[in-house]
């Protein structure tokens, strides 16, 4: 598959992208929006304090929409208290809900829940919807329509409406030349997402309330279900790999399937379906979707570190733990630059390990250090807007090297009134 790499764009507002824009809860999502991060919850949606609580690590790290499973009545009952919680903490994020299997109960009974989601997400495979009876998809829409909320239609291959594939199995087995049936499979995907947005559109939803996605876990099949939804229809896609898995398998899958599809425009809203360790971080999830749409120039976040890997001519640990004391410097710091300096967060820096590459990538940054290498005579020429500064020799090179920065940030990011 070629993929236009040579369109990317570093603008978040892209001509590329022409979906209709849906507003979730003052966060605008599709249209030329800068594509939007989001994440979801792992706690027991009934323990309000617990879900508050990760919902605002989420939010903090970055999260623009954060998502909660409404699974229980107790977790419909939960819902506004961990609303109240997060207002309390500041948190701005919409929390978004999502609902299978009982959700039409949960919103008409719950109406306090249903009110304070930002937007429902629903997967038509375990609602009803393609079977005769579709009331209970259509009650959860005309819900949404109530309380004037959008919906995402989130089709997924582990729970697909199977009234749907039999339909489309049969019609491909009367076929002259049948398709293999992984083909069926995925436009079954494709069919489910836009019949359901079409029947949620007859049930009275507006067009600009309505979100797809339609989730499978091999890159391959996703980039060929998005591709031909994305030039089906002009709702906002909401882009994941379903069940990336665990450490760096995750990652690179995640990474891998999604810069396939950011780069060809395809792509509103994003979220990592990373399985974290026992006991690990789920904030990685948003950082990993950040460091994405950055590496792709698509949006800012945070200062950049370009730092070589080393190699034989660093046989010391000076040049990880330098490299690593200004990445933690530059994570400490950014709440407060970012508040005050505008467009910080499109400051590179580069550390680099020795003198074959280091002057010349500290020159293509805003701020570069090249260290020293094994047999280098000891000193470490600091470069500024492509030029050397200054020299920095002895035990306060990182210290100076931070001064250097720190002054660098308030004369070059214009103070912010
Ligand atoms: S810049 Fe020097 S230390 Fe870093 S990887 Fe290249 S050769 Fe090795």
């Amino acid at each position: 598959m070629a993929v236009p790499l040579s369109s990317l764009q570093s603008d978040a507002t892209s001509p590329r992208r022409r979906s209709v824009a849906v507003n979730v809860g003052g966060v605008w999502v599709g249209g030329k929006h800068p594509i939007v991060v989001q994440s979801m919850t792992n706690t027991d949606t009934a323990d309000a304090a617990a879900t508050a609580r990760q919902a605002a690590e989420l939010a903090r790290a970055g999260s623009e929409l954060v998502r909660v499973t409404v699974n229980t009545e107790a977790a419909a009952r939960a819902l506004p208290a961990i609303a109240d919680e997060l207002e309390q903490l500041g948190i701005t994020a919409p929390l978004v809900g999502d609902f299978h299997y009982n959700g039409h109960l949960l919103l008409t009974r719950y109406p306090e829940c249903a009110r304070r989601l930002a937007k429902y997400r629903i997967n038509p495979g375990n609602v009803g919807i393609g079977n005769k009876e579709d009331e209970n998809f259509r009650a959860m829409i005309e819900v949404a329509g109530t309380q004037g909320k959008p919906v995402r239609i989130g089709v997924n291959w582990g729970s697909l409406d199977q009234a749907l594939l039999a339909r489309l199995m049969d019609a491909n087995a009367a076929r002259a030349q049948p398709l293999a049936a992984a083909e069926v499979l995925r436009q079954a995907l494709v069919a489910s997402a836009l019949e359901s947005a079409a029947a949620a559109e007859r049930y009275g939803l507006r067009h600009d309330a309505i979100i797809l996605s339609a989730k499978v876990s091999n890159v391959p099949d996703l980039v060929a279900i998005y591709q031909e939804l994305a030039a089906r229809c002009d709702y906002p896609l909401h882009v994941g790999l379903t069940e990336a898995g665990l450490g760096l398998k995750g990652v690179a899958a995640t990474s891998a399937a999604l810069a396939l599809l950011l780069a060809q425009g395809i792509g509103d809203t994003i979220r990592a379906s990373l399985t974290p360790r026992p006991g690990g971080d789920r904030a990685e999830e948003v950082r990993l979707c950040q460091n994405l749409l950055q590496a792709l120039g698509l949006r800012r976040f945070a200062p950049q570190v370009t730092a070589c890997p080393g190699c034989g001519r660093t046989t010391s640990t000076f040049f990880q733990s330098m490299a690593e004391d200004i990445q933690n410097y530059l994570r400490q710091r950014m709440p407060q630059w970012k508040t005050r300096h505008a467009g910080v967060e499109g400051l590179r820096v580069a550390v680099m390990g020795c003198v074959v590459n280091g002057p010349g990538e500290s020159r293509h940054a805003d701020i570069g250090i090249s260290l020293p290498g094994t047999f280098e005579e000891p000193k470490a020429p600091v470069y500024v807007d492509g030029r050397l500064l200054r020299t920095l020799r002895g035990e306060r090179l990182v210290e100076e090297f931070l001064e250097i920065l720190e002054e660098y940030v308030q004369t070059r990011y214009a103070a912010k009134p």
